[in-house]
């Protein structure tokens, strides 16, 4: 029985449940903050090697063994749903680069009780996917992409073809992820001379264009001292070029704020999870490829789910584990005073 409709029982008094029980059934931290969206990274593996986004090299690969089965992660995926989770992202290194990946999406948008499942992407296999991907029951899709330019794109992913992207992005709108949105990791001195044709983008195609601020996660081609350019300089820029209406509609729930330019079809977002933190509104978990449930971005804690899993723990102790994870989630990142040392973005998620 998915949590909907244990709420809706309760609603209408029919036998209602022990307090206990009850309480149960949502992910409230310490904070009051109640946990309600997961991104579950399904493998740390990527055909991209994004400049800021990777873990450092003694980190190496996970071997195969230490991986999440697919049955793993939905079951995981489903306690989760069970506990309170509303909302799923996939997300990795790189999902589509997962064999079976389809067959993964389409249990999970099966899982009772999921409102709803959005993927994040690089975009390089979409052309492929992007019509199944909709066929098997997902919501919404992300691409990140940080250039326009070929010889650029490829030197910040490490040698990634620009067009397999903007061709994915073409195909994801033909076949209905409308709006698509389009994730920047705006670096200064590296793509910030970009920003005005990623604007430009929503002038005539229904895609959200969201800049985001650098983060300092332990990355190894790039300086964060040195490229972070904040969302108060980048909007100031913009705001000299084109006229920037503040939109109301929310794109999804996320903490992104929202402009339109004059007549244009799609809109622009920035995300300032460094000068504008938005931690005290954190309603999310991450769980690894290697099963560890990830408490907050910017910080190493995480809580070992597959060892007890692949052990025998029952779906009961499980839930357990998940509840005293969300008790420990911490206020907030601490990227000014320390940052996380462990895993890059590509084997968290994003
Ligand atoms: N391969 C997929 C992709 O490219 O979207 C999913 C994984 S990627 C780790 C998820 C997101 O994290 C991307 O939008 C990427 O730009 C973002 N990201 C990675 N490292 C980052 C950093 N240091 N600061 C801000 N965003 C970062």
């Amino acid at each position: 029985m998915g949590i909907g409709t244990q709420q809706c029982s309760e609603h209408l008094q029919v036998r209602p449940m022990p307090l206990l029980k009850r309480k149960q059934l949502m992910l409230v931290d310490n904070y009051q903050r109640q946990i309600n969206y997961l991104r579950i990274s399904i493998t740390d593996m990527c055909n991209l090697r994004c400049l800021y986004c990777q873990s450092k090299p003694e980190a190496g690969w996970k071997v195969h063994q230490e991986i999440l089965r697919y049955e793993e992660i939905i079951r995981l995926a489903s306690l989760m749903v069970q506990s309170g989770i509303k909302r799923i992202r996939v997300t990795g290194g790189e999902p589509l680069i997962k064999k079976n990946v389809l067959m993964l999406i389409e249990n999970m948008a099966r899982i009772e009780g999921l409102e709803e499942l959005t993927l994040t992407t690089n975009g390089t296999r979409l052309v492929q996917f992007a019509r199944q991907l909709k066929e098997n029951g997902v919501d919404r899709i992300t691409i990140s992409l940080d250039s326009l330019n070929n010889g650029r794109y490829a030197d910040i992913t490490g040698g990634g073809n620009l067009r397999d992207v903007l061709t994915g992005i073409d195909e994801a709108l033909r076949v209905g992820f409308v709006p698509l949105k389009i994730n920047v990791v705006v670096m200064a001195g590296i793509n910030d001379d970009e920003v005005e044709s990623f604007v430009r983008l929503t002038l005539d195609k229904p895609v959200v264009v969201r800049f985001i601020e650098f983060m300092p996660i332990s990355q190894q081609g790039i300086s964060w001292d040195k490229r972070y350019l904040s969302t108060d300089v980048l909007k100031q820029r913009l705001s000299q070029r084109f006229s920037m209406i503040p939109e109301k509609s929310i794109h999804g729930n996320g903490p992104a704020e929202y402009y339109k330019i004059d007549d244009a079809v799609g809109s622009i977002g920035f995300i300032s999870s460094i000068s504008k933190h938005f931690c005290d509104k954190c309603n999310r978990l991450r769980l690894t490829p290697d099963g560890h449930l990830r408490l907050c971005l910017g910080q190493d804690m995480e809580i070992d789910l597959k060892q007890p899993m692949r052990d025998g723990a029952s779906d009961e102790e499980l839930k357990e584990l998940i509840f005293q994870g969300v008790r420990n989630k911490p206020s907030g990142h601490q990227f000014h005073v320390k940052r996380p040392e462990g895993r890059g973005m590509c084997a968290i998620g994003g």
